[in-house]
């Protein structure tokens, strides 16, 4: 037997290892400095007690031999992909609920999806962006083409900016750089794979932070759109999910390739490699989608956005340039001259201690940019934005 010598090929990712062995390095040698983390792209703040209680009624549920549910349907119960159906009804898109399957969270989604199409494609992946897309496609050997995302594009690549490609991965709002596209830009994107038989996979696991009403927050708000994409959300940005796990994913039945349905060959494989999200998360994820959920949710994304404003207020006194923030939790700065990501990393480290990412880590075209995360509390974000303030003014 041999490996799949795909796996050979995927660089090793030092970034989180060597970001926190500087941090523990720095805080051995400073054992009195305090360090403020705006690295981090986890949420901070707990659960909802919308969905804590509906987490609990569920345990209640499993617990009594009446109510108790064994394995549930692979796609997803019926009740949160009525819920799920129902959001979009509320953004004016009109979904079947076959369309929407229900996830583990979205990177699962994002790698399995390559099973239904076929090896031979090009994936055309933006550089920078969240590294799973990458990755993925290097593990099954697939041709691999990029997006130059730069400050000329404010980080938006469009059809032009890459050799193109059979399946499209857009990110939007963006991580790392939290740029959103516009409606207009998406249109483009939407005409370009329809002309070109291509399939655009749409990350909106940011959507929630959208709060310019002209921005799209799904792609199927987008003209055409049925034909050509498949969207992949997450409860894990938008009501703090990460450690509970929940997502989901829409393929419409329009999504036709070779005569056959994407969506029916999706949920073959799920059906065939996936049981379903457990019925707790389930109840727990559809409480999301309740007014009161809903209320909740809106309520801690505002103290993320509150922070990101805080952020960029700090940047633009500075005179750096920068993009996102304003409907997203990541701002995207550029380092100062002379300096490069981590030497950048670095120096906020030494003389602010204060961490971020370094761009380099999400592609070549991070070299020279830095992510600020604004999931952090306010009083860390107000002490540390103070502090960078004060070094480079
Ligand atoms: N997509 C993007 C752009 C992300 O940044 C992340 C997580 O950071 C994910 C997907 C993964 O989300 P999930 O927790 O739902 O797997």
């Amino acid at each position: 037997m041999n490996i799949n010598t795909n796996y050979l090929n995927l660089e090793e990712s030092y970034l989180f290892s060597t970001i926190a062995r500087k941090v523990n390095e720095f805080q051995e040698a400073n054992k009195d400095a305090k360090v403020i983390r705006l690295g981090i792209g986890d949420v901070t703040l707990p659960l909802t007690n919308s969905v804590v209680s509906a987490m609990q009624e569920a345990v209640t549920e499993m617990s009594n031999s009446e109510t108790f549910k064994g394995y549930g349907p692979e796609q997803g119960y019926e009740f949160l992909r009525t819920a799920v159906k129902e959001y979009y009804g509320r953004k004016n898109v009109e979904l079947a609920p076959d369309e929407i399957f229900i996830s583990d969270g979205a990177k699962s989604d994002l790698g399995n999806i390559l099973d239904v199409f076929e090896l031979e494609g090009t994936s055309l992946i933006p550089n920078p962006v969240y590294p799973t897309y990458l990755d993925t496609n290097v593990m099954l050997g697939r041709k691999i083409n990029f997006l130059n995302g730069n400050e000329n594009n404010n980080f938006l690549p469009m059809p032009e900016d890459g050799d193109g490609g059979d399946l499209i991965y857009l990110c939007s709002p963006n991580n790392p750089t939290g740029a959103t596209y516009t409606r207009d830009q998406l249109q483009i994107w939407v005409d370009y794979a329809n002309k070109n038989g291509s399939v655009i996979l749409f990350d909106s696991a940011y959507e929630t932070f959208i709060k310019d009403d002209n921005l799209p927050t799904s792609i199927f708000e987008i003209e055409g759109a049925r034909t050509c994409a498949i969207e992949f959300c997450s409860f894990s940005k938008t009501a703090g999910f990460t450690g509970t796990r929940c997502g989901y994913t829409v393929i419409p039945h329009d999504l036709v390739l070779n005569g056959t349905k994407v969506n029916k060959l999706w949920l073959r494989r799920q059906t065939t490699k996936f049981n379903g999200v457990p019925y707790i998360i389930q109840k727990g994820a559809a409480a999301v989608f309740t007014e009161q959920g809903q209320k909740e949710t809106r309520a801690n994304v505002a103290y993320y956005l509150e922070n990101a404003k805080i952020i960029r207020e700090a940047f633009t006194e500075l005179g750096f340039w920068f993009v996102g923030g304003d409907n997203s939790p990541y701002i995207w700065i550029k380092c100062p001259a002379g300096y490069d990501s981590w030497q950048f990393f670095d120096k906020l480290l030494n003389e602010a201690h204060v961490v971020g990412t370094p761009g380099v880590g999400f592609g070549s075209n991070g070299q020279g940019y830095f992510r600020i995360s604004a999931f952090g509390n306010r009083e860390n974000v107000i002490e540390a934005t103070e502090r960078i303030k004060k070094l480079f003014r």
